[in-house]
């Protein structure tokens, strides 16, 4: 068993845990007593890999960015999660609950969603299975994002608005937890990343360690080796992450390196570089590092991309912070917006500025000769076109 996997009791070193409401524990217990065996079965396996297949479109490649290797002297692989089904790696996770949601008899779905991505992602997967499905979303956020508000519709799902506090992803949360309290029977929740109570943090991981199992077997392909000398992702609350390190964990000669928010700068105030900036606490039903002030309320985070604008990280990715394990990293706005225009320019690829803020640590490194580098590409640019056009003056 691996020191950086979750362990029996549902902790990574000292993060983790499911530090939820008694009316929660019903619902969290039969997750966690259930998921293993399901997960584990051929059959699933077997239909999560279908899926990912036929109506994902995996594999995702694994390209080498020449252009961008000569730039930076080291052969720069792009893991192309920007090519799957609704442009991220967000519809690995929602296909592997859906299919366990089925067998686990439950006829409704809810999630909570922030600038829409992952309420996206889940309204597709239950419009594939004819499942009904709530989507709760800050009346804030609603505004802002007009449009994966519509495609939820589009796809069936009832997109109900948090009206309380500050209208944002934490009250749309709370909101689809009042929901699962009182529909513990037939609902199953689906949460976006790898965060929340035992087991999500690791079921979440389980389904985006596809990233990194085709990575290994692609490395082999390209290179004849299956090792890399650093990997790299984005880190929102952390699941591309989490996939894309997962199979190279307890490969010590791979430094796996994680690049937080840092907005405006580690230090303006306008962030979201939580291991820089964090401290231990619960966050959203785990033990992790999250942003809060003295007396231990959370602060707001701030990025430029919607989907790194969070004020935690999952528990695994608190513990590779803290063994020492994974190198945590920062880049601003300007660093992330440059770095994606960068690999347009160079590739003919427009990323999501999730991804981008990983290609810009490549600016930061120095290399060695021919050391292999993995990039996880999160997601593609096409939601971003808004945010690209205002600050180039496109
Ligand atoms: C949501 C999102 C992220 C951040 O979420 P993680 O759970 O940290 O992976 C990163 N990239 C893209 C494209 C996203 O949509």
């Amino acid at each position: 068993m691996s020191q950086y996997q979750v362990d029996s009791r549902g902790y990574y070193g000292p993060f983790g845990g499911a530090y939820v409401p008694e009316m929660l524990y019903p619902n969290v217990e039969e997750l966690q007593n259930e998921y293993q065996n399901i997960i584990q079965d051929p059959s699933f396996r077997e239909d999560f890999i279908k899926l990912l297949k036929d109506y994902v479109g995996r594999p995702s490649p694994l390209y080498l960015a020449n252009r961008l290797s000569e730039k930076y002297g080291a052969r720069i692989f792009l893991k192309r999660e920007d090519l799957n089904h609704t442009g991220a790696h967000k519809i690995n996770n929602t296909i592997g609950q859906i299919l366990l949601a089925e067998r686990l008899g439950k006829k409704r779905i809810i999630a909570e969603t922030g600038a829409g991505q992952h309420g996206v992602a889940t309204a597709t997967v239950c419009a594939l299975k004819g499942l009904e499905c709530v989507v709760y979303m800050g009346e804030i956020d609603i505004e802002r994002q007009a449009p994966n508000v519509a495609r939820m519709k589009m796809m069936g799902a009832t997109v109900v608005p948090a009206t309380s506090g500050s209208k944002t992803l934490k009250d749309a949360t709370n909101e689809a937890l009042r929901d699962w309290i009182n529909n513990p029977v037939d609902t199953h929740y689906i949460i976006g990343s790898v965060v929340g109570p035992h087991p999500y943090p690791d079921m979440v991981a389980r389904f985006q360690s596809i990233i990194s199992e085709e990575t290994r077997k692609q490395l082999v392909e390209q290179t004849g080796s299956s090792h890399a000398d650093h990997v790299i992702a984005c880190v929102g609350g952390g699941s591309n992450a989490a996939g894309m390190f997962y199979h190279f964990l307890d490969d010590e000669a791979v430094n796996l390196i994680a690049v937080e928010a840092a907005g405006h700068g580690v230090n303006s105030g306008e962030s979201a570089a939580t291991t820089a900036l964090g401290r231990e606490g619960v966050l959203h039903g785990s033990r992790s590092i999250l942003m809060q002030t003295e007396d231990g309320q959370v602060i707001e985070p701030y990025s430029i991309s919607a989907g790194l604008d969070y004020p935690g990280i999952g528990p695994q990715h608190a513990w590779l912070f803290k063994s020492g394990r994974g190198t945590f990293v920062s880049a601003t706005d300007d660093e992330a917006m440059q770095a994606g225009l960068l690999l347009t320019k160079l590739e003919g690829i427009i990323p999501a500025i999730e991804s981008a803020h990983a290609l810009a640590h490549l600016e930061k490194m120095t290399f060695k000769g021919d050391e292999t580098v993995v990039v996880c590409l999160s997601g593609r640019g096409d939601k971003d076109l808004d945010n690209y056009m205002k600050y180039f003056g496109f």
